[in-house]
């Protein structure tokens, strides 16, 4: 199962790549290379949801007597969020460092 490229439209974007996206990491379209990372506007409030979940597990760890299970519901609450992260966070498209880079967008060459 692959992610559609917001650039080309092609699904260039594998399932690992759009999980690394979702940490702030950037990566590259298999079809068109374009250069591309989460959307910063949906991603750093999905970063806040990750935060309170271990806030709110630590907090069931230390003053809810739930114990071990509190580990327990922040794995799978990660999970969940990571999925959903996956699925609904979309990509952007940066600019190319490097605009001499093969299919790299440069500016030159759109004017002739
Ligand atoms: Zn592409």
């Amino acid at each position: 199962m692959n992610f559609p490229c917001p650039k080309c439209e092609q699904s260039g974007i594998s399932i690992k790549d759009k999980f690394r996206v979702g940490y702030w990491r950037e990566t590259h379209c298999a079809q068109c290379n374009a250069r591309l990372c989460a959307n910063p506007w949906f991603l750093a409030p999905f970063s806040l949801v990750y935060m309170w979940l271990l806030a709110t597990c630590a907090f069931l760890f230390m003053f809810e007597d739930v114990g071990a299970m509190a580990i327990v519901y922040a794995v799978i609450g990660w999970l969940v969020i990571d999925i959903l992260n996956i699925m609904l966070i979309p990509m952007s498209v940066m600019r190319n460092r490097n605009p001499e880079e093969p299919n790299g967008e440069n500016p030159a060459e759109r004017q002739a």
